[in-house]
């Protein structure tokens, strides 16, 4: 029987090329095609007779068919087809560019409608490239004389094409589209049925009813994500962990061994944190903080309490660099409180040890391990295969995880203490700066701790935008700095060059590699160039690292790559290819990679784009230093749906927008509460279930 996961395939009306083009479009069952939205609506709904049209206006009209042919274009070989309409107050022509075969759907003699803009050109004055349709279809128009539902078009389908599929599909399977929210949540939120919303969505009454469909399916998302979390929040509630008395002697003792005074920002949030470890239900917590607001630091402190304690702490890195940075940061903030501190990387395993008189010294992998298991080992740093790869630790009751956002209750029960089924706090760290709606609501089975102010002493980054003529003033500029011994990146879109885009003018993008090409051996060729980018190997990558943070290099022409966390406080001049290329919240990031020692630094966004909305969003980034104040920014220019890391969330662009609307969030994420206080386990609501668990799959991607 065909049901909603019916494959599209056993759809007749759909052929082999565009079943192909719609697997291109992630479209694999009926459902997938009927929840495969239009992004906006022609209107189509003014019909009128052939004498009242008006040049430049849209409209519609209905009559005969009293001539139709085809030509071709003496220059262009351009196939025309021309039809001539009449109805009772006139006629009107009408001409299609390149569409031979409607010469077979419509035959002189047919009754159709057409909907368009009328205008003037060479061909006098007629309809260029209208919607048309015939009459025998008008109790079921799909491409005229209505709103007409416009969809994204990326695989080379047509609007008309979809609309044609989807109209008889939503007939036939409207009815079988299960309501997933409570009828009292639809009732007293005045929503659409899951059905009349689904007809709507596609082939609405009017520009009013797309709004409450729109609001229904947003509506719908946002309570499933709250649900999700607040769910995921009660189960970590049940569990049990180690609770770590707030030992304030040994708290002091810390901060007063580091070199550097602690912000009010970074004292509150370790306080939050240690208040999380005193108790016996685990920690589930984010540490929100711009980049050098100086999270790592906090996070050690909790790693020094936990380790006191004589348990363990597992730190976890999204890279290799990065975990050895924080290996090396760790131990040197540790180095006098006698503790064993090890580096598991896929080579070079390193440990550290008061014992032996403060030195890294490196082991092997399987003494590591045998160390990790007998909780000799008190703070083990590495990537997150730390986890993956069941390094089994003796007693672990910390997991600190920098740039990873997340980690499911499931993955955690994994990490039990096999003698007293605890499971072990979980501290999470960002420097992406999340808007409140949006961590109120992907966030919401975490506390939130935030540091917000960067440390004292730090001068401003000055930002400028570059124009292209000003680029070799800027190139003597940074020669200037390097001769007074700091140190300079540049970040380019791509690695290499593609051919193709060269001749695109203000489009070119630049390329690690040629530009590197062109530093080193022209520009500054008198300076230490080097180059980073992703399809380096490992080891390359980590000795370019480590030659520009010893000074051996001058300059870094890079990617992306060196986006996250790398610590180079030598760095003065952050300069930015095809800044257009970048979302704000990006660029913040590289602008973060300078400015962290005592000198003046900048930051140069070189764009070519003439595009407002770009020059718009450089500006923001110039007048405004604050991460999450620029995310909002971002989040109103840009839009939710590039949000940087909502993507990898999977979280539909619909839903994005509604996150927009704090109201709605808020109003769900009651809603939701009160529906898991009354049955937490969701019995009443088996559709209701299905779907959260849907959710909690894609979210921890397991
Ligand atoms: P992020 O929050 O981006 O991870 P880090 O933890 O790497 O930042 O800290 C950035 C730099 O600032 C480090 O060199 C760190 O030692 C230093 N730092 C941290 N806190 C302070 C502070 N209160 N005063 C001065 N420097 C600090
Ligand atoms: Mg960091």
């Amino acid at each position: 029987m065909i049901s909603l996961s019916t494959p599209i395939e056993k759809i007749p009306r759909i052929g082999p090329v565009s079943l192909k083009k719609l697997k291109r479009l992630g479209i694999r069952t009926i459902n997938d095609m009927l929840f495969h939205f239009p992004y906006r609506y022609e209107d189509f709904s003014n019909l009128i007779p052939i004498s009242e049209l008006k040049i430049n206006e849209i409209c519609t009209v209905f009559g005969k068919v009293t001539e139709i042919k085809n030509t071709k274009t003496w220059k262009k070989r351009m196939m025309l087809t021309h039809i001539i309409l009449e109805d009772k107050t006139g006629a009107v022509k009408a001409v299609w560019f390149n569409h031979p075969y409607i010469i077979k759907m419509v035959e002189k003699g047919d009754s159709i409608f057409l909907s368009g803009k009328l205008t003037i050109g060479k061909q006098g004055i007629y309809f260029s490239n209208p919607s048309y349709e015939k009459a025998n279809e008008i109790s079921n128009l799909k491409h005229t004389a209505r709103l007409v539902p416009v969809y994204p078009e990326t695989a080379g389908l047509s609007s008309r094409w979809f609309r044609y599929i989807l109209k008889p599909l939503i007939n036939e399977f409207g009815d079988k589209i299960v309501e997933t929210l409570p009828e009292k949540i639809i009732k007293e939120n005045n929503l659409l049925s899951v059905k009349e919303a689904l007809w709507q969505i596609h082939f609405p009454d009017s520009f009013e009813s797309v709004k409450k469909a729109k609001e229904r399916f947003s509506f719908e998302e946002l309570f499933f994500i709250e649900l999700y979390v607040l769910k995921e929040r009660s189960k970590i509630a049940k569990e049990k962990a180690v609770s770590f008395p707030f030992n304030l002697k040994l708290i002091k003792s810390f901060i007063t061994s580091l070199s550097f005074k602690l912000t009010d920002a970074q004292k509150k949030s370790a306080f939050q944190i240690l208040k999380d470890l005193e108790k016996e239900r685990p920690m589930n917590r984010l540490l929100e903080g711009d980049v050098g607001s100086g999270k790592t630091v906090v996070a050690v402190l909790a790693a020094l309490i936990v380790s006191k304690a004589k348990y363990q702490t597992a730190f976890m890195a999204p890279t290799e660099i990065l975990a050895k940075q924080h290996f090396h940061n760790v131990s040197r903030f540790l180095k006098d409180f006698n503790l064993n501190i090890g580096l598991l990387t896929g080579k070079q395993d390193q440990f550290f040890s008061k014992k032996l008189k403060n030195q890294v010294i490196e082991i092997s992998r399987r003494k590591i391990l045998e160390k990790a298991k007998e909780g000799e080992i008190d703070i083990l740093i590495g990537t997150h295969a730390l986890i993956q790869e069941k390094v089994k630790f003796g007693k672990l009751a910390l997991v600190i995880l920098d740039e990873q956002h997340r980690f499911g209750v499931k993955q955690r029960a994994k990490l039990v203490l096999k003698d007293n089924q605890k499971i072990p706090h979980l501290l999470s760290m960002t420097a992406t700066p999340i808007p409140r709606t949006l961590a109120l609501t992907i966030y919401g089975d975490l506390d939130l701790s935030i540091i917000d102010e960067l440390p004292k002493g730090r001068k401003k980054v000055i930002t400028e935008i570059v124009s292209p003529n000003e680029r070799f003033k800027t190139y003597k500029f940074i020669t200037k700095e390097v001769k007074k011994g700091r140190q300079v990146f540049v970040i380019c879109p791509r690695i290499e060059a593609k051919n193709n885009e060269k001749s695109l003018n203000w489009a070119e993008v630049k390329a690690v590699k040629e530009e590197y090409e062109k530093l080193s051996k022209d520009i500054f060729k008198d300076l230490k160039v080097s180059m980073l980018h992703g399809k380096m190997a490992l080891k390359e990558k980590e000795k370019v690292m480590i030659d520009f943070k010893n000074k051996k290099t001058d300059i870094l022409v890079s990617t992306s790559v060196v986006e996250v966390g790398v610590d180079i406080p030598n760095a003065t001049v952050m300069m930015i290819e095809g800044a257009e290329r970048f979302g704000l919240a990006q660029l913040h990031q590289f602008r973060g990679r300078v400015g962290r020692a005592g000198y003046q630094s900048y930051c140069f966004l070189f764009t070519e784009s003439p595009a407002i909305k770009t020059q718009q969003r450089l500006r923001a980034l110039i007048s405004c230093e604050n991460g999450f104040a620029l995310a909002e920014r971002d989040l109103e220019i840009r839009g939710p749906g590039n949000f940087s890391g909502t993507r990898q969330w999977g979280i539909p662009d619909l839903m994005m927008n509604s996150l927009k609307d704090i109201s709605l969030v808020e109003k769900t994420r009651e809603l939701a509460k009160q529906i898991l206080i009354e049955d937490p386990q969701l019995k009443k609501y088996p559709v209701l279930k299905i779907r959260v668990n849907k959710l909690e799959k894609k979210v921890h991607l397991e």
